[in-house]
């Protein structure tokens, strides 16, 4: 974070402000070029997020998968329904996640 100077009040600013906080003039002079680095930061981020989501839905299924596999719970108790909705909203929620990083690819 940097500090400049208002073009309006000549008062000392931050550069991440919108506006000069003394006297409300827009600091609106950011370049295209600055603009486009936040878009793609922006970009950039969004998709780790979902990278990260779609990995833990993945562990999800994994787990509950594994649990059922070891623990072999009786098919009406309540531990095999807990592992299959895992898997089921594992799965799923995996599969959104690719299909949501594949969009989000697509966008120029
Ligand atoms: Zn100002």
């Amino acid at each position: 974070m940097a500090l400049i100077d208002c073009p309006a009040c000549h008062k000392r600013v931050s550069d991440k402000a919108k506006e000069c906080q003394h006297c409300g003039f827009k600091l609106a002079t950011r370049s295209s070029a600055e603009h486009d680095r936040e878009l793609r930061r922006a970009l950039q981020d969004k998709r780790d997020s979902i990278l990260s989501q779609s990995m833990l839905a993945l562990l999800i299924a994994i787990a509950a998968f594994a649990y059922f596999y070891v623990a072999q719970p009786l098919p009406d108790s309540w531990q095999a329904q807990l592992a299959y909705a895992g898997m089921l909203v594992g799965s799923i929620w995996f599969i959104v996640n690719r299909v949501r990083l594949v969009f989000l690819k697509k966008k120029p």
